[in-house]
């Protein structure tokens, strides 16, 4: 059970949110709602006293190219990304997350910027150097600032976010949808479970670029691999595990195996590129 009574806001602009946030204390965006309000049942530490439901914010819902850019908003459920068919290896690594029904509830931006080890739809949009659009609160007087940024700039390890701040949306480059991809997920019991390690590949001409996640416990992506399997191939296996550091052990898979997943998935996806 939730302790506190808290307080429900349903903004319908970026301002009204960011604003919202700056009003109340103990605040916190609401997207689909799966991990921070299983968090607050669990642990009164995270003091929530508002949730700020995002998904009526009409830039948090865009699903359209812009100029040369396709912009996804972060309000979007999972289904809605997949069932579109613009980007497909983002569309393949949603609906790899959990199954139908959860995806129409979880969100693009929930899940990036969520806690949850795996995060995996983090995987193509680093992989297309995709940017964030963002709006963070007005200071003392001043107006609400919008920002846009390289998630790969704000993501080490997490979405890194000033207070209050809300992304709106993740803008991929036209052309990155187009390189040849692959997607490679394993998990331990059946599809719908959460991953022991999901690596995503593309190839943008002679340059590899791969992401890894549930490897660690946070989604990967590192310039040193990306350069050796761009030289190397296959050969560039030492390189890339030297650059991913040790990989997790938990319950479900030692790292030993995990090690063994992903160089068969580096593998398979080099073929698969080849
Ligand atoms: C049954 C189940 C199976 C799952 N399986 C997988 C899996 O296989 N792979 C995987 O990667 N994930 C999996 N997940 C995790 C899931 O993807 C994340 O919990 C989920 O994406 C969080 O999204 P949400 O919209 O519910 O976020 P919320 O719970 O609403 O928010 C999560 C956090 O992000 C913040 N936040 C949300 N939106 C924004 C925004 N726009 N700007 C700033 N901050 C924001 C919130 O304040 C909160 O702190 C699973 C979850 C469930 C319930």
């Amino acid at each position: 059970m939730i302790a506190a009574d808290i307080t429900y806001l349903r903004p319908d602009t970026a301002e009204e949110a960011v604003d919202a946030w700056s009003r109340h204390e103990g605040a916190r965006y609401l997207a689909g709602g799966t991990e921070i309000t299983p968090a607050a049942r669990r642990t009164a530490a995270l003091d929530l006293r508002a949730c700020i439901d995002i998904k009526r914010i009409a830039e948090a819902n865009v699903h359209e190219m812009c100029g040369d850019r396709l912009c996804l908003g972060a309000a979007l459920s999972l289904s809605d990304v997949a069932a579109g068919d613009a980007f497909p290896l983002l569309n393949a690594t949603l609906r790899g997350i959990a199954d139908h029904s959860v995806r129409n509830r979880l969100t693009l931006g929930g899940n990036v910027a969520g806690l949850l080890p795996y995060r995996e739809a983090a995987l193509p949009l680093l992989l297309a150097d995709a940017t964030v659009r963002s709006i963070v609160p007005a200071q003392e007087g001043a107006q609400a600032i919008r920002r846009e940024r390289k998630l790969r700039e704000i993501f080490d390890k997490r979405l890194v976010l000033a207070p209050g701040e809300l992304v709106l949306s993740f803008c991929v480059p036209i052309e990155a949808p187009e390189w040849p991809w692959s997607h490679h997920r394993k998990t331990r019991t059946s599809p719908v479970d959460y991953p022991l390690v999901t690596a995503g590949m593309v190839r943008d001409g002679d340059s590899i670029r791969l992401a890894i996640a549930g490897a660690h416990p946070y989604p990967v992506r590192s310039d040193a691999a990306d350069a050796a399997l761009s030289k190397d191939g296959p050969a560039a296996l030492p390189a890339v595990f030297e650059a991913f550091g040790p990989l997790r052990a938990d319950s479900r898979a030692s790292a030993e195996y995990r090690v063994a997943l992903l160089k068969n998935m580096i593998r398979a996806s080099l073929e698969e590129l080849a």
